[in-house]
């Protein structure tokens, strides 16, 4: 039963006719770990807090630069040089008190993402570097977790999500982006650029891509990104869409015991 104050606070949605009381109360009860509070997570973690996810972990190992402010708008320019997952958990706390964080200070790897998202089954990837997403994508495929990824550099962006340790069939982020591949190389923010509203946008669209996971098998809010890769072009605000398949050879989601991407 949704409280008085949740009726209220949650009314929109709540009448919207597919949506309604059962999944209010399913996203109450669900948990999400978000693996950056920065210029995606800010978004992501501001759309989860106001529509109810009830316990939200955000890790983070970085402190809130000036620099970051043009597009990490969970940030005020009062929290420069305080760690991002407090800063972040302080927005959601005063946004939305329901909401039970877990703010933890720590740089995700392969030896300790188990142990921080904890037993959240969703984990937003809203890391900046490759090897934090590959840590991401081998405990999501190894634990069964979902993994709602996302990217942005300059005026593009691109959004999916894997399911592959609970969707044989599925592919995993190694399939699309192998580690072996090089992508290291990839351009990063701090040195290629990043207009504010494209990390808001895939930040946001990676938020509504949550709630769908949180909210199965039900699909109040539509069908998920699984197999699908989004590519956002913000000069042209063109969206294109690439049909993704499972790799025969990816080591991490078709070899034998899991594998190791590198
Ligand atoms: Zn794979």
């Amino acid at each position: 039963m949704l409280s008085d104050d949740d009726l209220e606070r949650f009314a929109r949605q709540v009448i919207m006719p597919a949506f309604g009381e059962d999944s209010q109360e399913t996203l109450l009860a669900s948990h999400v770990a978000v693996i950056g509070a920065g210029g995606l997570g800010a978004p992501l973690i501001q759309y989860l807090a106001a529509a109810g996810v009830g316990q939200l972990t955000i890790i983070d190992d970085d402190a809130v630069d000036r620099s970051n402010l043009n597009r990490q708008v969970i940030h005020a320019t009062d929290a420069i040089g305080t760690a991002k997952a407090a800063s972040a958990s302080a927005a959601v706390s005063a946004l939305n008190p329901g909401v039970a964080v877990n703010a933890i200070t720590a740089r995700v790897d392969e030896d300790n993402i188990a142990e921080l998202i904890g037993d959240a089954p969703v984990i937003a990837d809203c890391s900046d570097t490759p090897r934090t997403r590959h840590a991401v994508n081998q405990a999501a495929h190894q634990l069964g977790r979902v993994m709602v990824f996302g990217g942005a550099v300059r005026m593009e962006g691109q959004i999916s999500s894997f399911n592959s340790g609970r969707d044989n069939a599925s592919p995993c982020f190694n399939c699309i982006f192998p580690a072996a591949a090089g992508h290291d190389l990839a351009p990063r923010c701090s040195e290629a650029g990043i207009l504010g509203p494209i990390t808001g946008t895939i930040g946001t669209l990676m938020a509504l891509e949550v709630l769908r996971h949180c909210l199965k098998p039900a699909e109040p809010v539509g069908k998920d990104l699984v197999g699908r890769l989004l590519l956002y072009d913000g000069m042209l605000t063109e969206v294109t869409e690439i049909r993704i398949r499972k790799r025969a050879d990816c080591p991490v989601c078709n070899g034998a015991s899991g594998g190791n991407p590198g």
